[in-house]
């Protein structure tokens, strides 16, 4: 038997509702804050993660999924979403509207990594991000979004860790600083800080691994090293928040991995998930879209971890589906009624009744049998007598009474007990 490849899942009727309610949330969210969505192609140019998402990072070091075609190019599937989002800004000059250019995606992403829970290697991701705009108030708004999503979920209670990391003005200087503080202690880090120090010694700061972190303690912080501009910048930052009525706490060892950031960077955790807690993770990465051929364009956004989502959503009790409507089930009595039973489901199905019928060939009790299990509402028979005169057998599959209905007014007149139904039914639900 084959079986799917390690690190990937199927996601099986049953639980897709609950993919389907949180991927509704977010498109009805998008909506109320003005995102458009964009969908960009699964695999890309090996090249554009290279330089977008940038050598030294985890993703480009170890976790691509790169293959050669059969026309020899490099490939590689989309680990992040950002890079995609900036290619297609530049190669369709979006830019050229002018303005602020709001995207969000949802989008499938690939990365070799271990599996474990909250961990995979095709996860998906929603996120957006705002190109065009340099003023905190796109910061906040793309926070605030990832908040209102959150409480909309029932997830209130987590906060935004906040931090900046500067830029090309104050940044090097840190950078500097940073490796002047780690140096002596080199030779205590993990592997992969021992890795990072040159390339990327901001990454020291959110290693994972307990000697690190306390290597880290008493490391300098960027906060007090800002300029003055990026000081300014996040101080309205915060004050926005606070008018919002966002809850964040400032956290020097927030970093984010990837290459571009400029600024602010935030993660929002949620509790529970070890190593897996960080659920949103975003930022402003003002030079990334000059760095890939555009013009001087600023951009700020998140990525928000589906999986991890549902995960947080499970754990807390906080997956309240509304259940499907009722259905309609078709059965034959007979081969007369097994040969016109497609044609009724379609009717009833034009008037916009959720229907189903035997499709396997059983005997009328199995198929009521079938029915039953289904949670019909009601059971239409349908046999060579009722087709003689005209009608159907509905049976009301709750108390079992039934009563005999003309065929042309079976859609109308169950259209209008559906009706009482819903209603019934609504008072019950609590999402
Ligand atoms: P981590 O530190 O957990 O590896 P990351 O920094 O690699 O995260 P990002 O690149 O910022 O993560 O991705 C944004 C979000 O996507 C993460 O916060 C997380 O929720 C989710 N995510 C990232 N990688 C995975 C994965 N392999 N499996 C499931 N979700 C993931
Ligand atoms: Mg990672």
């Amino acid at each position: 038997m084959i079986t799917r490849p390690r690190g990937t899942s199927d996601i099986l009727p049953g639980e897709v509702e609950r993919w389907q309610y949180v991927e509704g949330e977010i498109r009805s969210l998008c909506r109320l804050f003005n995102f458009r969505e964009i969908r960009t192609p699964v695999f890309e140019h090996t090249e554009l993660f290279l330089r977008g998402v940038g050598e030294g990072t985890d993703i480009v070091e170890k976790e691509m999924y790169t293959f050669v075609d059969k026309g020899g190019r490099s490939l590689t599937l989309r680990p992040e979403g950002t890079a995609s989002v900036v290619r297609a800004y530049l190669e369709h000059k979006l830019y050229a509207e002018g303005g602020a250019a709001k995207f969000y995606y949802l989008a499938p992403m690939f990365r070799y990594e271990r599996p474990q829970a909250g961990r995979l290697r095709q996860h998906h991701q929603f996120g957006v991000e705002i190109f065009g705009a340099p003023s905190a108030t796109a910061d906040a708004e793309v926070i605030s979004l990832a908040m209102a999503l959150l409480q909309r979920l029932g997830l209130a209670g987590l906060s935004v860790h906040l931090n900046s990391i500067g830029c090309p003005a104050c940044r090097p200087a840190y950078r500097q600083e940073l490796q002047d503080y780690f140096r002596p202690h080199l030779a205590a880090l993990c592997p992969d800080c021992q890795r990072r120090f040159e390339r990327n010694p901001l990454r020291l700061l959110d290693c994972k691994e307990e000697e690190c972190r306390r290597v880290r303690e008493h490391a300098p912080q960027i906060l007090q090293r800002l300029c003055p501009e990026c000081r300014e910048h996040f101080e309205s930052l915060q004050d926005q928040l606070k008018q919002l009525g966002i809850p964040f706490r400032l956290d020097p060892w927030v970093v984010r991995g990837l290459d571009y950031y400029t600024r602010t960077v935030f993660e929002v955790l949620g509790a529970d998930l070890g190593a897996q807690s960080t659920v949103c993770a975003g930022g402003r990465y003002d030079g990334l879209i000059e760095s890939m051929g555009g013009p001087p364009v600023p951009g700020v956004g998140f990525g928000l971890g589906l999986e991890r989502l549902l995960l947080l959503l499970e754990k807390g009790g906080h997956l309240h589906l509304t259940p499907p409507g009722p259905l309609v089930f078709v059965a034959a009595a007979d081969a007369a009624g097994s040969r016109a039973a497609l044609a009724l489901t379609q009717q009833l199905r034009r008037a916009g009744l959720t229907c189903e019928l035997d499709l396997t060939g059983r005997s009328l009790k199995s198929q009521l049998k079938q029915a039953d299990r289904l949670r019909a509402a009601w059971a239409v028979l349908l046999g060579e007598r009722e087709l003689a005169e005209g009608v159907a057998t509905v049976r009301d599959m709750e108390t079992g009474s039934e009563e005999r209905l003309p065929l042309g007014e079976l859609a109308g007149q169950l259209s209008t007990k559906l009706k009482g139904r819903n209603r019934k039914d609504d008072a019950g639900i609590t999402y």
